[in-house]
């Protein structure tokens, strides 16, 4: 078998069989033959059975977790993506708090949406690498732990997914099912719950294809054994009112203390709710916002920060004495009719990035969302940087894309719902 015939047969749009996938996936290939692979798969896509066979592929490509020495249903929780995402943090907070324990791997940024990683990577001292020993046992002991995907699982992923994110190949259904879809099998979770996101904030935009990536993800999770939903979810504005890392970990505290943007509290009180709903809990709604209102959610969060070696004791102070603000004013008014939430990711990248590296404290506050009257001159959003990087080329290279981001209207809109679908195994 060669790898050049199998990227010929996908520019060619014709049907891989399964053991050309597995060739292509698990012998040692060159980025670039891969990077090809990718284009052609972006461009020509795959049918559910070589989606199926890809997904198999890249979970036979390294380590599966065995999660059977923790007690209880695994239920674990992945989005697809979006721009102000933090519910991870705070739904893994809610769900441990309720008894169901969490054994969650996370990814870095993808495209122009976040990743729970980097968020986690700008709270001192936290690591995000375990072992497995110790990620087990972390899980046995406090509930939950939060980590990086381990060296071995899935090496598959890793190689596609730096390579999607340098070949312009992120959105696309086959590839980003295959991708979430093996890390969560390979994981060992007995459940599974994905938020598909869905908007111009999100890497599948269009709610009928969004429907699609949620059946093809629901199949394979059956395939395996892996009771799976999906719940749909708009990304047509920044979720919360903060983008950036640590920024968007300061509003995680603000939910888990019980305040924080209406719209991150209810999407995190639902997405937790399905899960502890995986788990076979009933009065699921209620048992979620009792774990935010009585502050078990938080007391979980801050055991889990601290058994990883995170400290968030001085964490808003840090943020507040080492960052540099810069006002984003609005030179029109109107009511906010429209976001370009995508750009509102690309924007925070641009200030987080540092050479090879990321800036943890760049990041931005949105002061307003859509349904609001904008004045002239009005607050629409705070860039920040750490204050030894500060670069006004890039602030008002920002500030420009937020203020085409914005769109203004006479009348007030009408605001699309948070919640859009939700599929299970029987929706099938
Ligand atoms: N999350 C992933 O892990 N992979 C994708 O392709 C998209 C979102």
């Amino acid at each position: 078998m060669e790898i050049y015939n199998i990227i010929s047969k996908k520019r060619d749009k014709k049907e891989l069989s399964r053991e050309e996938i597995d060739f292509l996936v698990n012998s040692d290939v060159e980025d670039c033959q891969i990077s090809a692979f990718l284009m052609a798969v972006y461009i020509n896509g795959m049918n559910n059975k070589e989606i199926f066979w890809l997904t198999e592929a890249m979970i036979k490509s390294g380590d599966k977790l065995d999660l059977s020495e923790i007690s209880g249903i695994k239920v674990d929780k992945h989005s697809t993506g979006g721009v102000g995402d933090k519910t991870s943090l705070i739904t893994s907070s809610i769900v441990a708090s309720c008894g169901v324990p969490i054994a969650k791997m996370s990814g870095s940024s993808l495209g122009h949406t976040g990743g729970t990683i980097d968020k986690l990577k700008s709270i001192p001292n936290f690591k995000v690498n375990l072992s497995k020993e110790e990620f087990i046992n972390n899980i046995r002991k406090f509930g939950a732990s939060i980590i990086s995907q381990t060296e071995n699982l899935v090496p598959a992923d890793k190689k596609f997914y730096k390579l999607r994110n340098l070949t312009a190949t992120v959105e696309n259904i086959p590839l980003i099912a295959s991708s979430i879809m093996s890390k969560k099998i390979a994981s060992g979770a007995d459940c599974i719950l994905l938020d598909v996101k869905t908007g111009n904030g999100a890497l599948i935009k269009n709610l009928n294809q969004a429907i699609k990536l949620s059946k093809i993800m629901i199949e394979i999770g059956k395939k395996f054994n892996k009771k799976t939903i999906s719940v749909i979810t708009d990304m047509n504005s920044p979720l919360g009112n903060t983008v950036g890392n640590l920024i968007e970990i300061l509003e995680v505290l603000e939910v888990l203390n019980n305040k924080g943007p209406e719209d991150l509290r209810q999407i995190s009180i639902y997405l937790a709710a399905n899960m502890l709903n995986l788990a076979n809990l009933n009065d699921c709604e209620k048992l979620s916002l009792n774990s935010l209102e009585s502050g078990s959610a938080l007391k979980k969060f801050k055991e889990i920060i601290l058994s990883q070696g995170g400290d968030i004791s001085n964490l808003k102070e840090n943020f507040e004495k080492n960052t540099f603000f810069y006002n984003v004013m609005s030179k029109k008014s109107g009511y906010v009719s429209e976001i370009n939430t995508e750009n509102c990711g690309i924007s925070s990248m641009i200030l987080s990035k540092k050479d090879d590296n990321l800036d943890y404290f760049a990041g931005i506050k949105f002061y307003k969302k859509i349904g609001d009257f904008i004045n002239t001159g009005d607050l629409i959003a705070k860039l920040y940087v750490h204050k030894e990087n500060i670069n006004y080329e890039k602030f008002i290279q920002v500030e420009k894309i937020l203020i085409k981001s914005f769109k203004l209207s006479k009348n007030k809109p009408i605001k699309s719902s948070l919640i859009k679908a939700k599929f299970t195994e029987e929706d099938i």
